[in-house]
Order: C-alpha cells, then sequence, then structure tokens
C-alpha cells in the first residue's frame, strides 16, 4: 500500500456519537454525503448505526444505493432533488426523500402507484436557507396532499437552517426567526389533522447551540467527523474528536546548501544549509496547493514546514539539520499529533468539510478501531 493514506478513527466516531446523543437525547440521523465527507460512508454507516445512529443521509441516488447493496437496512434520506428518471433506483432501493413541491411529489406518487410500494416522504420546509422546499404557508396543504395519498406516506417534516453555527446577533436572530416560522408550519400541519411525522431541522450549529431545534431527531454531519464549532469565547462546545488523520512517509532525503531552491517557480530559498525530505503527496490527493510555504506537519514530534509548492504527487518538507529522521520514516499530514483538517480549512479561508472531502479516492482509508 502506498505510504499516503488517510486512518480513519472509529473509535472517535462512536465517542462523537455518544456525545451527541448524551447532549440532545434525540434519534440521530448522520449526513454520509460525498462518500461520508470523504470518510468512506458504507464504513462509517456501519460504526453508526451499532452506536444507536437510526437514519443515514445522502445527497445522490447513488450514494443510497451503494449503502443498500453495502448491507445497510437502516432508513436511508435522500437530501437533495434527483432527475424524474432517477425515481425508479430510489424506490428500488427503498430511499426516503426530502420533498416540499407539487411536481416531485407527483413524480414520486406514480412511481409507488406503478410499483404497488409506499414511498416515505419527508416535507421540506424552506424557512430561509433558499434553497429546496416549500414556503411555510404551503406546508399544511402539501402534508396534506401527501398523507392522503395511498401510495406516499409523510414520514417526517423537515427544514434546514443556514447561520446555525453562528452566534453573532444578526444570525442569532435570523435562526430564531427560521425555527419560530418551522414550528409554526408544523403546528399548521397538526391543526389540519396531519401527523407530521418525525420533525427534525438541527444541523452541527444547532445541535451544538439551539437546544430548541433538535425536536425529533438530528442531523448533524461535520460535528460527529469531529469539527465542532467555536462559541462567542472561541471554545468548541462538544469536546469530539476528528476522525480523519493523514499521514505518508519520507520517500527521500537529501542535504542542501544555502541558496538552494525547492519546488516549481523556486518559492522557497534555505536560508542556511538544511535537510529536505520528499513526501509522495500533493494536490492530486487533496492536499490544498495553497499551503506551500505555509503549513507545518508533524515530523519526528515537531511541527516542521512544507516548503515550495506542492506538486501533483509529491511535496517537500524541512526537516532541519539535526531531526534524526530517516528515510520511510512516517509523518502525519493533519489530525492525529498534528493541527486537524478545521485548522488547516481557517488558514485557507475554507471550512474543514472542504479538506476532508477533497482526499482523493486514490488515498487508501484505513479504518482503525481502538475500543
Ligand atoms: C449536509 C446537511 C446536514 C449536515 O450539515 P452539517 O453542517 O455537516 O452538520 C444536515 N441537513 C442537511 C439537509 C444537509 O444537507
Amino acid at each position: 500500500m502506498r505510504a499516503t493514506r488517510a486512518f480513519i478513527h472509529l473509535d472517535h466516531l462512536k465517542e462523537n456519537i455518544a456525545l451527541v446523543r448524551e447532549k440532545t437525547g434525540k434519534a440521530v440521523c448522520m449526513p454520509l454525503k460525498a462518500d461520508a465527507y470523504g470518510h468512506g460512508a458504507l464504513e462509517l454507516a456501519k460504526t453508526a448505526l451499532a452506536a444507536g445512529v437510526k437514519y443515514l443521509a445522502v445527497a445522490t441516488v447513488g450514494e443510497g444505493a451503494a449503502l443498500r447493496q453495502g448491507g445497510i437496512e437502516a432508513p436511508v434520506l435522500l437530501l437533495s432533488i434527483p432527475l424524474p428518471e432517477e425515481i425508479t433506483e430510489l424506490a428500488a432501493s427503498d430511499m426516503e426523500v426530502l420533498a416540499g413541491d407539487e411536481e416531485y411529489i407527483e413524480a414520486l406518487e406514480q412511481e409507488a402507484a406503478r410499483t404497488g410500494k409506499r414511498i416515505r416522504i419527508h416535507l421540506k420546509i424552506d424557512t430561509g436557507m433558499g434553497r429546496i422546499g416549500c414556503t411555510p404557508a404551503m406546508a399544511p396543504v402539501l402534508a396534506s396532499r401527501i398523507a392522503e395519498s395511498k401510495n406516499l406516506m409523510l414520514a417526517g417534516t423537515a427544514t434546514h437552517l443556514a447561520v446555525s453555527d453562528s452566534l453573532a446577533a444578526k444570525d442569532r436572530a435570523f435562526t430564531n426567526r427560521q425555527l419560530e416560522a418551522f414550528s409554526a408550519a408544523v403546528e399548521g400541519i397538526k391543526a389540519a389533522g396531519v401527523d407530521p411525522g418525525l420533525v427534525h431541522a438541527a444541523n452541527t450549529g444547532a445541535v451544538t447551540f439551539y437546544s430548541g431545534a433538535w425536536f425529533d431527531m438530528v442531523r448533524p454531519g461535520i460535528l460527529l467527523y469531529g469539527y465542532a464549532p467555536r462559541d462567542e469565547t472561541g471554545c468548541a462546545a462538544l469536546a469530539v474528536k476528528p476522525l480523519m488523520e493523514l499521514v505518508s512517509s519520507l520517500v527521500f532525503i537529501k542535504p542542501i546548501a544555502k541558496g538552494t531552491t525547492v519546488s516549481y517557480g523556486r518559492t522557497w530559498k534555505a536560508k542556511t544549509g538544511t535537510i529536505i525530505g520528499t513526501l509522495p503527496i500533493g494536490y492530486a490527493d487533496g492536499l490544498p496547493r495553497g499551503l506551500g510555504n505555509t503549513w507545518r506537519i508533524l515530523a519526528g514530534g515537531v511541527l516542521r514546514l512544507l516548503v515550495g509548492r506542492i506538486c501533483m504527487d509529491q511535496c517537500m518538507v524541512d526537516l532541519g539539520q539535526d531531526s534524526g529522521l530517516r528515510r520511510w520514516d512516517r509523518v502525519t499530514i493533519f489530525g492525529g499529533g498534528a493541527p486537524h483538517a478545521g485548522i488547516m480549512a481557517s488558514l485557507l479561508g475554507t471550512i474543514p468539510y472542504e479538506i476532508t472531502c477533497n482526499i482523493n479516492k486514490r488515498v487508501p482509508r484505513i479504518y482503525i478501531d481502538k475500543n
């Protein structure tokens, strides 16, 4: 196996799930979209279900079908809207869907009528995310429409929050308005004599900061992968642990003289004689190219700078003159004992989701479970 690999700590996943369950006391739906934010959906699904997660969520029909092919029998909720021609596979894979418009609901109904198997719908209400879903005013109408169909079932009612990870006053006000609109819509559904099913709204930010958003089920993603939003004091509100640890090995080592430059564009020059190590990892593996001359990796117990531009498949690290490190020694790029992907993300002005999702498929995932 190649030197560059991602260790995925399943024991951390179990601990993170336990923290969320303890904190909320609610059923947990784990978003596994984008191959579980780059961690590997099937492995994580198995661990998550064993740790008490009740629902799984995906973004594409293919992702849901892959979970079914992998033997997963738990409810799988499709969060995005597929093309009409994907509905047959969606139903065949026994997936539940988020839907919030008549045309899509009608297409689902036709498929269910054709196969004679009910499709379970979670009514998606747009309370301010501006992505998919019906207006709160339409919610009772569509809920009744679904509930009255013998081919469909209203399994749940949901919304999604746009700024729940922020405690800035204007973001708090917006989130509270979203939650009020959602609660009112759920009451409207009940007043129309319809059971709204599982009511759910809380992503990571809301699990962390808004207990009023927990309802019947919570859907935290990045939190379960080990990255917590911070409160006003800068403190991570839940002590979750990152799952992903990206490592590589020194495959070539050489001394260089003062004034020697390293990599494309000659953006780094040795101020003194030093020793340079080469790592078989580059931007094609998902190591952001912007990290050259910026990110420090853990090598021999010390954080050491990646020097020069990061290449497609390789990059270089300044080991200093007397690190004692030898060829083939392992180093940690992020996670484990090194700063985690969330810290890398803030340095680059992005979010941890983008870092872990972008770790390429050619990086093997190695699953580790210490308990
Ligand atoms: C991705 C997603 C989530 C999880 O979001 P996090 O920010 O990772 O907690 C929850 N709900 C929906 C609808 C999503 O698309």
